[in-house]
């Protein structure tokens, strides 16, 4: 009978092994095997650590996500001091005579927030006062407000234009079928535009976003190469729900490069209904305050107009809806692209 479990102790299932911990962690090959053989051998602590099995799991390389450590048994026995000041109860305590539990400190893995598991700090306990752990570090909370975006001048590349980025999800029912369509509404504030107007950097947004694959509706290609994070699983009240627009391009230190990284208002049904799709539409263009340079429609203006009389706003981008995204698009004022959504929250 076949088995598709392979055995530990084939040497190519240790290559496997490596090959996966090179691919989780971004270690070299060669120093992925050495240490899936490292772990493999028979170990016990030289001095009374009584370990958990997550820190064994943290030792062995089995939790470490975006990074790579040396051997750490070795440095558990060799570099962590076994005299100590228990970190619990303030008295000293040994690991050479008494049992003892360590504690590391680590980033929790995100591949958006936190997208390496770093070891912070080590804490050191008498194994009565506390057992060992990996006590993992939450990553930080989303903000609120989107990070500003940056584009440089096509004429004067060192000079950058800065855009206030507003997102709303819609849900967008398709007259004929009914069928509802997650939408993604982004209005752009031009908030420094280095004298130039901001008509000079809304055409180099524009030329920006056509060569990332959003552009008029009438003359769209492909998909873009971004995709689309929707947290919203676990989102309490404390942790809103937030999205990533993960650009196509990697930071160096393998933190994704992000369009848009922010908490959001999701209308119910709206993250399944772009989980079924498996994408999103993105419609792009700029803030209702800069509309005295696109294509808007008069009856959309005279609209969005009324709405801000009433209530002494200067951007009404609050007050758009899905079917005005639908015509913004139509009349080309506004940009679309289709943004495929991450299937894994992970
Ligand atoms: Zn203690
Ligand atoms: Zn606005």
């Amino acid at each position: 009978m076949a088995t598709t479990s392979a055995n530990p102790d084939q040497p190519n299932a240790r290559k496997a092994q490596a090959c996966r911990l090179a691919a989780r962690t971004g270690m070299a090959r060669s120093a992925a095997l050495r240490h899936v053989l490292r772990a493999a051998e028979r170990w016990q602590p030289r001095h009374r650590w009584a370990l958990t099995d997550d820190v064994r799991a943290w030792l062995s390389g089995e939790s470490w996500r975006g990074i790579g450590y040396g051997d750490l048994y070795a440095w558990l026995d060799n570099e962590v001091s076994p005299d100590f000041v228990c970190d619990r109860c303030g008295e000293p305590g040994n690991a050479r005579d008494t049992d003892c539990s360590i504690s590391l400190i680590v980033t929790a893995y995100d591949p958006d927030l936190s997208p390496a598991t770093r070891h912070l700090a080590t804490k050191k306990y008498h194994a009565a006062c506390r057992p060992s752990s990996i006590a993992w570090q939450a990553p930080p909370t989303v903000s609120s407000v989107p990070q500003p975006l940056y584009l440089p001048s096509s004429q004067k590349p060192s000079m950058a234009g800065e855009f206030a980025l507003e997102p709303r999800a819609l849900l967008d029912t398709d007259p004929d079928d009914d069928t509802r369509h997650a939408m993604l509404l982004l209005t752009a504030h031009v908030v420094r535009d280095h004298g130039q107007g901001s008509f000079a950097w809304l055409t180099e947004l524009e030329l920006y976003l056509s060569g990332e694959g959003v552009g008029r509706v009438h003359d769209l290609e492909d998909e873009t190469d971004w995709t689309l994070r929707i947290a919203a699983e676990h989102a309490t009240e404390d942790r809103p729900p937030w999205i990533a627009i993960r650009t196509a391009r990697d930071a160096a230190d393998g933190t994704p490069d992000h369009l848009l990284l922010c908490q959001l208002d999701l209308p119910e049904g709206w993250a399944e209904t772009a989980r079924r799709d498996g994408c999103v539409d993105l419609v792009v263009g700029p803030c209702t305050r800069h509309w005295d340079h696109a294509p808007v429609p008069e009856d959309t203006v005279d609209e969005i107009a009324e709405l801000l009389n009433e209530n002494d706003e200067r951007c009404g981008c609050a007050h758009l809806t899905a079917d005005h995204a639908v015509d913004l698009v139509e009349s080309s004022a506004f940009l679309v692209g289709t943004v495929r959504v991450a299937q894994e929250a992970r």
